[in-house]
């Protein structure tokens, strides 16, 4: 199956485990629609406590979006207390009581999606249309997780802390959370600490849908935080979505210690990637340039997923570069509540000077780096300019350079060999695509594909949970896919293998 279209309607994909369908989305082209979401953009957003640390829009670092009260690195000491003591009443509750609330939950966020776009546009930067596409996404998740979980077999951890991302503030927090729970879990939810008031609006859902407030916690704070549960011995438990050099932090503090039951802890960690596409001579061009906007540009390049690596066969290589060049010029940048805008802010200030040192790096180093003046709206917020930058070898990439920056690379026919082995050895093994009408090619690219989730003539973004599961190996995580059926599994002890077997 394709994967659903950006405007936030596609037909449904797949039929989740309550005889649903995904989430459908909302119609952007109904002017009734558009009329009742500008009010939810202009709400006032109550925040998750009374001693404030401001959350700014990236956008527009006037606008205030909310306050929130940070956990001390301590703080989290009472919720874990709490959680352990209310894991065997969870625990004890029949499977398809727990899948029941989350379904709940799964139907509140539906019909509450024009409400929670507000949150999303504002507190995380992200598009209307990516906007609607995170509330798809995570009532996706408690819908197919709250239908897994009626067939797994297998008692939970205990308290499981799950620190979730900023780029998908309610989708992945919300899969995460719901996962969890699912499989019988207590949970320490603690959001990414630039977007607590998306992850406080989750779990109010999931309170409202029935989930008791002692067995789900939110846990707001920065990465002192989530360092302080990942260390307390209680949690037996963490689900980790972020950056390949935390994961690791993590996996080196859990290795201390073994779990209650004499076994290591388990991580489940879904991290970066240096996510190539392959295109050929026989590639359909403009099809190779839509789905390249999309898979660097969608996001602002803030997905884990997002294109980083365009390889392009040397004989069409100029003449998709300069179509590529003209797209990118009608790229609208700008205010990610405005309908027309395509590349909204990237999260922070700090992300953007990163980046931009990252362009002037490759500058310095010689590189032609193409990128267009930003309109002056750009001047309010954290904005980077969709930046083209061709380089000679894939060793070029050194680090994951997450934001709206493609790296652009010449092969020669005879070299795509090589050009696989090269993408493998970054290590990282997240998202894969191949533009190509040769079958041959494409079996041959698809077989030895450094990566966890394979795109064929289209773009590489956009995993639509309960149809293509998502996740990646190596650098890029420990696996298993989200959405899909081997996840829930990871999240309740392992069975012993039976007598002789
Ligand atoms: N599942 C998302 C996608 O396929 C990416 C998730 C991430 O960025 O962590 O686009």
């Amino acid at each position: 199956p394709v994967g659903r279209p950006h405007d936030g309607i596609a037909a449904p994909h797949a039929i989740l485990g309550d005889g649903r369908a995904n989430s459908a989305g909302m119609d952007l082209a109904d002017e009734d629609t558009l009329e009742a979401l500008a009010a939810t953009l202009r709400a006032g957003l109550s925040g998750v406590g009374d001693a404030p640390r401001s959350m700014m829009n990236p956008a527009d670092t006037r606008d205030v979006v909310g306050t929130v009260r940070d956990a001390m690195p301590d703080a989290g000491q009472a919720a874990i207390a709490t959680a352990e003591a209310a894991a065997p009443g969870w625990e004890a509750k029949p499977a398809a009581t727990r899948a029941a609330m989350l379904e709940r939950a799964a139907d509140l966020m539906e019909a509450r999606m024009p409400a929670l776009l507000g949150p999303i546009v504002r507190e995380a930067g992200k598009s209307l249309p990516n906007a609607i596409a995170e509330v798809r996404e995570a009532v996706d998740f408690l819908r197919y997780y709250a239908a897994e979980a009626r067939g797994l077999a297998g008692r939970p951890l205990g308290p499981v802390a799950c620190i979730a991302p900023w780029n998908f503030p309610l989708a992945i927090f919300t899969g995460q959370v719901a996962a969890a729970l699912a499989a019988g879990n207590a949970v320490l939810a603690k959001p990414a600490e630039e977007v607590p008031l998306i992850g406080g609006t989750a779990v109010a859902i999931l309170h409202e849908a029935g989930v008791p407030r002692e067995v789900l916690h939110l846990v707001v704070g920065d990465g002192t935080v989530g360092a302080a549960l990942v260390a307390d011995a209680r949690v037996q438990g963490v689900m980790f979505t972020g950056s390949t050099a935390v994961a690791r932090l993590i996996n080196r503090e859990l290795a201390k210690r073994l779990g209650r039951d004499g076994l290591p802890v388990p991580l489940v960690a879904e991290t970066g990637g240096q996510n190539a596409l392959v295109v050929d001579s026989s590639a359909q061009p403009e099809q190779v340039v839509a789905d390249v906007l999309a898979s660097a540009f969608d996001s602002a390049g803030q997905r884990c997923s997002a294109l980083r690596l365009l390889c392009l066969q040397d004989d069409v290589a100029d003449g998709i570069i300069a179509m590529l060049k003209g797209a990118m010029a009608e790229l609208r940048v700008g205010r990610p509540d405005r309908l027309d805008t395509d590349v909204g802010p990237v999260i922070s200030a700090e992300a953007r000077q990163g980046l931009l040192a990252h362009v002037a790096a490759m500058r310095d180093a010689g590189h032609a780096v193409h990128a267009l003046p930003l309109p002056p709206e750009c001047d309010q917020g954290h904005f980077v300019a969709p930046t083209l930058i061709e380089i000679d070898r894939v060793a070029s990439l050194t680090q994951e350079v997450f934001g709206p920056i493609l790296h652009v690379l010449r092969f020669r026919r005879d070299g795509m060999d090589q050009l696989l082995r090269d993408i493998a050895a970054t290590g990282y093994a997240l998202t894969f695509g191949v533009h190509s009408r040769i079958d041959e090619t494409i079996d041959r690219l698809v077989e030895a594909a450094p990566a966890g989730n394979v795109y064929v003539n289209r773009s590489i973004i956009g995993a639509v949970v309960g149809v293509q599961p998502f996740g990646g190996h190596g650098l890029s995580g420990t696996g298993p896919k989200a959405g899909g059926p081997l996840y829930l599994p990871r999240l309740v002890r392992a069975a012993p293998p039976p007598h002789g077997g």
